[in-house]
């Protein structure tokens, strides 16, 4: 993603009690931050935040928590909220190779990642949100029959991430490769940014749900 200096960014991240400062400190803990037991999704880079705060209006039964590294971004996500306010949803500004440190053992009921960086050099592929690498870390804190649900237009993303979930120990539970055209996958999707930007352009979209592999 091309990131634009946004003036202030920082500033208004840091000073916003919206996005929680020192998440470390809240591992295990996430029930007391959000003053509930209800169950917890987030999505990591999030970039403005068009779809989960859509996702967070929708389900206010479900508390939700955007990750996204940049302020310039976050920001935008941010203003999203003054204009609707929502209590179950919340951020944080970190990279997300940290995430385990984050949440505890279950505490997370669903992570979905949209139109991830595909960082096309293969010496770049731990640093791919589905990568096996990625997937040891959220297995840290996923529930045991929690699901991941990834969309990208990026066919090559796709591929590689399809071919990380056997080492990892993850299956698919459904996957399409033209998700705006799959009736039963496309049934309440919540478009991103970059899901408007490139379906506008006729690219199929690319989408898998999946599941850890249980152990018996
Ligand atoms: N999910 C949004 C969408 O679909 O419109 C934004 C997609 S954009 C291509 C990818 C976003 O992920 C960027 O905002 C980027 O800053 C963020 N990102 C990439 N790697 C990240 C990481 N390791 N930790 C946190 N955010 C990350």
């Amino acid at each position: 993603m091309r990131l634009k200096n946004v003036k202030g960014a920082r500033e208004a991240v840091e000073g916003s009690p919206l996005v929680v400062k020192e998440p470390e400190s809240a591992k295990g803990k996430w029930d007391a931050v959000f003053g509930n037991g209800n169950p917890i999704r987030i999505e990591i880079g999030m970039g403005k935040g068009k779809f989960l705060h859509e996702l967070a209006l929708r389900n206010q039964e479900v508390n939700y928590i955007g990750i996204e590294k940049y302020s310039s971004v976050l920001i935008r996500a941010l203003q999203r909220m003054e204009e609707a306010p929502l209590s179950n949803l919340l951020f944080i500004r970190m990279d997300a190779e940290e995430i385990g440190e984050v949440f505890g053992e279950e505490e997370i009921d669903r992570i979905y990642l949209n139109f991830s960086d595909p960082w096309p050099k293969e010496r770049h592929g731990k640093r791919r949100l589905p990568s096996r690498e990625f997937l040891g870390r959220y297995q840290g804190f996923l529930k045991k029959d929690g699901v991941l649900e990834f969309k990208t237009d990026n066919r090559e993303l796709f591929d590689f991430a399809l071919g990380e979930l056997s080492p990892a120990g993850w299956e698919a539970v459904k996957v399409t490769r033209d998700l705006h055209r799959d009736s039963e996958m496309a049934e309440g999707n919540i478009m991103t940014e970059y899901e408007e930007k490139f379906s506008s352009k006729g690219n199929p979209i690319y989408k898998y749900i999946i599941k850890r592999k249980q152990i018996l």
